[in-house]
């Protein structure tokens, strides 16, 4: 039962822990280059969603498909990470000790299995693609700070810069605008629309103000299901959206 044209396909995905059920036979399709918005109250299972993807949890029932055909109940989370899915979890993990550039050459170099900047010397191209990924993430200015530096915001745009290194077809991203600045949290939904251009990405977050300038579709979810889908009109004015979270 497989879909596809679609990047991400989540067909009747269920999981409990210790008999409660974290998600309750979820469904739902992301389309390549999309950029969908997960919202949905505390419990509502949006993280155990995010771990069935990555193969850190292994559902109880129900498929996952990447690009259609590739089933990733069946794979680790290396293997899965290899396939092209990113995660960004929402604790930023950059190396502080280390400069904006060299914490973006340590990402690409993790690509190829290179753990040390020391065993590799970049290429004309790797250098090219980190500047495009310094630009991308609004820290070209930045580049030569130490991590530790950075605002609370731009570390979170420099870990998105470090999993672009590792040229993700699917992104997924955990509550990027937690923490932001209104300035920091308007100009994640403008990066985020244009890291789209190129790949999926699939974004959860509480802060509507920040999903309202993102314009995308729209899944809610509630006690491990979608409770709706749309546009962000449609869906914050469903009742059930209302009750379980809005209204809330
Ligand atoms: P959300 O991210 O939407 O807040 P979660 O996916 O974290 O929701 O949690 C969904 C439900 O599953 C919660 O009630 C949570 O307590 C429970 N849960 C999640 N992971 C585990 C786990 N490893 N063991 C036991 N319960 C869990």
């Amino acid at each position: 039962n497989t879909k596809p044209n679609s990047i991400l396909y989540l067909d009747g995905v269920s999981v409990s822990f210790d008999g409660f059920k974290a998600l309750n036979s979820l469904s739902f399709v992301i389309e390549p280059g999309e950029l969908r918005a997960i919202i949905g109250p505390n419990g509502a299972g949006k993280t155990t969603m995010m771990d069935i993807i990555t193969g850190k949890t292994r559902p109880d029932s129900g498929e996952v498909f990447f690009k259609g055909s590739i089933d990733l109940t069946q794979k680790d989370e290396a293997e899965i990470a290899q396939l092209g899915i990113g995660r960004k979890f929402q604790k930023p993990t950059v190396f502080e000790s280390h400069t904006v550039w060299d914490n973006l050459e340590l990402a690409l170099n993790r690509k190829r299995g290179v753990f040390s900047t020391l065993f590799y010397r970049l290429t004309a191209e790797d250098r090219a693609r980190i500047e495009e990924i310094l630009s991308t993430v609004r820290l070209t200015n930045r580049k030569d700070d130490f991590a530790a530096n950075l605002s609370h915001g731009q570390k979170q745009w420099l870990e998105i810069g470090m999993l672009l290194a590792q040229e993700p077809e699917l992104l997924l991203v955990d509550e990027p605008v937690a923490g932001m600045t209104d300035a920091e949290t308007a100009e994640t939904a403008v990066l985020l629309k244009e890291i789209a251009k190129t790949r999926s990405v699939v974004v959860v977050e509480h802060d509507m103000g920040f999903i309202r300038d993102l314009g995308v579709k729209v899944t809610c979810l509630a006690e491990g299901s979608v409770l709706a889908e749309g546009s962000i009109d449609f869906v914050s004015a469903d009742q059930k959206v209302i009750e379980n979270y809005l209204g809330r």
